[in-house]
Formats: structure tokens, C-alpha cells, sequence
């Protein structure tokens, strides 16, 4: 089953970002997911079913 993700959503994600955060926020939602870190403010894309994976809990 499909995650249910919003735009505007706060997650966690299983693995730490360089900078020390765990936290991202949704700022795309499509084919591809885009996830802008809560702590540096860099932006990754990524594939719905690779983001799914990464994803560990919504906020
Ligand atoms: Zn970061």
C-alpha cells in the first residue's frame, strides 16, 4: 500500500543527512518526491518508491 504523502508534510527519514538531521520536509509530490532538509535546507529527489523506502515515519 501507498504511503499517503502531502505536500507541506514533515518526515523522518531512516538515515541521517550529512548535516545531522533526520527531518525533511515534502515540497513535491508526483512520480518523484522532493524533500527539502530541515536542518541545511539542501533538496533531494527522489523516486516515489525509493522516498517510500527511505521514509520512516511521517511527522
Ligand atoms: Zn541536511
Amino acid at each position: 500500500m501507498a504511503m499517503k504523502l502531502s505536500l507541506g508534510d514533515k518526515v523522518e527519514l531512516k538515515k541521517t543527512h550529512p548535516c545531522g538531521s533526520k527531518i525533511f520536509e515534502i515540497t513535491r509530490v508526483g512520480a518523484d518526491i522532493k524533500l527539502k532538509c530541515d536542518g541545511c535546507g539542501r533538496v533531494i529527489m527522489l523516486d516515489r518508491e525509493v522516498a517510500e523506502k527511505r521514509i520512516k515515519k511521517i511527522l
